[in-house]
């Protein structure tokens, strides 16, 4: 299991949207998109069955770090559209400040103690930041 796959296991470990489903025959995660919501499924080992990226709420090219309030799931199509991406803004965007608050207030919203199968992930993450 690589570093990204645990961060994701991590996400959805404290991110109450996500419950354990079937994909076909496997076991699997399934959440919403931080942005628009739509279904997104991890497998148990932390791969992204649909397309999934992880979203840093500030952006890391501003200094955004891996802290678990700071990161959460996105869709494919989020991540590529244009209209949905706020790391593209510049840091003195007064909009930018207003999406980052949206998002963190969504994550809050979200937040959940992490089922106990996912703990040592969210241990794992809290340790390399
Ligand atoms: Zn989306």
């Amino acid at each position: 299991m690589t570093g990204k796959q645990r961060r994701v296991l991590a996400i959805v470990a404290t991110d109450r949207t996500f419950e354990p489903s079937r994909h076909g025959t496997a076991a699997v995660w399934v959440g919403a998109c931080i942005h628009c919501k739509s279904p997104l499924t991890i497998a148990s080992d932390g791969t992204p069955i649909s397309a999934a990226t992880i979203e840093h709420l500030w952006p890391q090219r501003h200094g955004g770090d891996n802290a678990l309030a700071n990161i959460a799931l996105a869709c494919g199509a989020c991540n590529r559209g244009k209209g949905k991406r706020h790391d593209t803004r510049s840091k003195q965007d007064p909009q930018l400040l207003a999406i980052v608050e949206a998002l963190r207030a969504r994550r809050r919203e979200r937040w959940r103690e992490p089922p106990a199968e996912l703990a040592a992930h969210v241990a794992w993450a809290d340790g390399h930041p």
